[in-house]
């Protein structure tokens, strides 16, 4: 079964090309492309894309960076005649995908190919908000109004509503998040803007397209909701592609897990007031239920810790000791959602804002009353808002039964799948064990263009002296290399600290995660001769620099996932309690990916060089260090800084 309701369709002029003559040395890619290469990978790994297209299977490729895998995908993908939908980790991908690799794809066919690209709702524009905002005061400061205009004077000319047009407006604009299209306050049908509504454009234009380019977020947002009362948010397909495959189990887990939070009670509380007053159905036992509804939220809230990520487990006891403060607050959702539904005239209004609270009372009835083993539960707190979380421990089954089951091709595909040149941990991690799978080696000479160092001399990462220690050694290699590097860390506090040490010593401009947004910092550390970037994560992966302005890559430890964080205890123990061998099955194999991954941001390019220096040498001296090195690209390694320093004055 397939969730789908085409029929292959071949193209017509487009049918005689196969992705083996499009990558040929005399084929239309060598015609189109100033700087073609004839890539033997890029053929093996488009032909095998192409087959699992036709054969109706699964398939995995681990394609090397410099493989040039969107286009070993993207085409088969076109010929294919099938609705395909494209997967990206990123909106940035995403974007490049459609605006640039489509659009040159497009030059080398006789027929148009039928694409579009959707994002989730937050990131287009909502008409009917924007007319209600000119004619009501929901607007604050000099700087709304002034972003106002601006989106005023883009919603007469945009064609997509989506924001990205946009780049005067920053990230985290107020005026724009009182004006998006988020489901939460739309009425769908019933608004008098729905057929010119950006959402329904864009989903008008998803059903007549043949390539569906979504984020990760998007696709499984919508194959949650499949099964649920609202339905699915993407058209039928018949395959899809995942690039950076590596991060599915992760938002997989976002999307089938559940999560409520205070900051959504109190946003309701906000919208009711706000449509209440714009519509004319304000009351004062509407608004005293509102200020109760608030109230209720926050004493609610403040029974739970406010720790980054907790794990919770006493359900029972909590109900126990809770009882009445949980109570009323449902209650309070009740009154507010049974009083919404008294308003006469204004379904339109009140219906989504009713469907908020029942959700609400739903998510806290799931949450608190009826919790399952299968999940892990837990609580963050993240500024102002306590979140509780459930996530499933184990999504493959999830995966299995809702996606690979059910659909006849799933390629996936990114630089870092496989552990030890196997790709089992996958496999068994996302459900998927009848797939071909398929490895494609990076062209690039990677014994020649890097040098990995690990100093032998330095501590355990794990004991107190390890940072004082460690700078010393950054300190060293970052003089030979003068600057141009990044220095990752697995933790925000061992990035500070270390990055406190050394901004006394350093001559090289330095720069810190937090300082900026991260694309701005990214830009600047581009833009700046000798720069020195500190990161932790959100640097490790999707990040491309090429050339010698970044030169070297500093990993302080191996990127072992914490072990006390709740989603990684729960699937350690779940692994324990099955037989298994959690450090080896799970703790091992996803830090020798992150690793890669982090390792992976170095070469970018055939004639990139540079230096990598992991600061943990238990990967030299404990027995799992063998996964690591097996897992990584041949890279020539050291344990003398004297070959830094000559590989930089070469
Ligand atoms: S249909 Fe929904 S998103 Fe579209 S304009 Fe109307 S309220 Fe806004």
């Amino acid at each position: 079964m397939s969730i789908a309701s085409q029929t292959d369709r071949p193209r017509g002029a487009s049918a005689r090309l196969t992705p083996k003559s499009f990558f040929a040395r005399n084929g239309a890619l060598s015609k189109a492309h100033p700087n073609y290469e004839h890539r033997p990978g890029q053929i093996d790994m488009a032909v095998a894309v192409a087959e699992a297209l036709a054969d109706r299977r699964h398939l995995i490729v681990e394609a090397g960076t410099g493989t040039g895998k969107t286009l070993a995908y993207l085409v088969p993908s076109i010929l294919s005649g099938k609705r395909v939908i494209i997967s990206t980790g990123t909106k940035a991908l995403q974007e490049q995908l459609f605006f640039k690799d489509l659009p040159f794809l497009q030059s080398m066919f006789p027929e148009p190919i039928r694409a579009c690209y959707m994002k989730g709702r937050q990131n287009y524009l909502c008409r009917q908000k924007l007319y209600d905002a000119e004619r009501e005061p929901i607007l604050t400061g000099m700087e709304e109004r002034k972003e106002f205009q601006i989106i005023r004077d883009w919603e007469k000319v945009t064609k997509t509503g989506d924001r990205s047009e946009l780049g005067e407006i920053p990230e985290g604009s107020s005026a724009w998040w009182k004006m998006d299209a988020r489901s939460d306050n739309c009425s769908g049908q019933k608004c008098a803007q729905f057929e010119r509504c950006f959402i329904t454009e864009m989903h008008r234009q998803a059903l007549a397209s043949d390539i569906v380019v979504v984020n990760h977020h998007l696709f499984f947002a919508d194959l949650a909701a499949r099964d649920r009362a609202f339905g699915s948010i993407l058209p039928d397909y018949e395959a899809v592609i995942f690039d950076e495959a590596h991060e599915i189990e992760d938002v997989a887990g976002q999307y089938f897990g559940l999560s409520v939070s205070n900051l959504q009670v109190h946003e309701l509380v906000k919208d009711v007031a706000a449509v209440s007053r714009r519509k004319q159905f304000a009351t004062p036992e509407l608004d005293r239920s509102l200020i109760q509804l608030g109230d209720r939220c926050d004493e609610f809230f403040a029974l739970f810790p406010h720790e980054v990520r907790q794990g919770f487990r006493n359900h029972k006891q909590f109900l126990h000791a809770n009882d009445a403060v949980y109570s009323e607050l449902q209650l309070a959702l009740k009154t507010v959602s049974a009083r919404l539904e008294l308003v006469q005239n204004a379904v339109e209004d009140t219906l989504p804002l009713v469907r908020r609270a029942q959700l609400l009372q739903q998510g806290l009835r799931y949450w608190l009353e009826t919790p399952d083993p299968a999940n892990v539960y837990w609580v963050e707190a993240r500024g102002r808002g306590v979140y509780l979380q459930a996530t499933p421990i184990d999504v493959s089954k999830m995966l299995a039964s809702r996606l690979f089951d059910r659909l006849e091709t799933v390629v996936l595909t990114s630089a870092t799948l496989a552990v030890a040149g196997e790709f089992d941990y996958l496999q068994k991690r996302l459900g998927v064990p009848n797939a071909r799978t398929l490895s494609i080696e990076s062209p690039y000479d990677y014994a020649n263009q890097v040098l990995l160092y690990v100093p032998p001399h330095l501590p355990d990462p794990r004991q107190p002296e390890f940072s004082w220690r460690a700078a010393d050694v950054i300190h060293e290699v970052l003089e030979a290399s003068r600057g141009r590097a990044f220095v990752l860390f697995t933790s925000y506090q061992q990035m500070r600290q270390v990055y406190e040490m050394l901004k006394i010593r350093l001559d090289h401009p330095m720069m810190m995660q937090g300082e900026a947004p991260r694309t701005a910092l990214l830009e600047k550390f581009r833009q700046t001769p000798g720069a020195v970037l500190f990161g932790t994560s959100s640097f490790w992966q999707g990040i491309d620099v090429q050339g010698e302005q970044l030169s070297c890559v500093i990993i302080d430890r191996l990127p072992f996932a914490v072990p006390s964080d709740p989603v990684i205890a729960a699937r350690t123990e779940a692994i324990r309690q099955a037989g298994g061998n959690a450090f080896y099955e799970y703790q091992v194999p996803q830090a020798a990916l992150a690793l890669k991954q982090g390792f992976g941001r170095l070469i970018r390019g055939a004639n990139d060089r540079g230096a990598l220096v992991l600061l943990d040498n238990r990967i030299t001296k404990l027995p799992y260090g063998r996964v690591f090195f097996d897992s990584l690209p041949p890279y020539r390694l050291t344990k003398k800084l004297e070959d830094i320093q000559n590989f930089f004055d070469a």
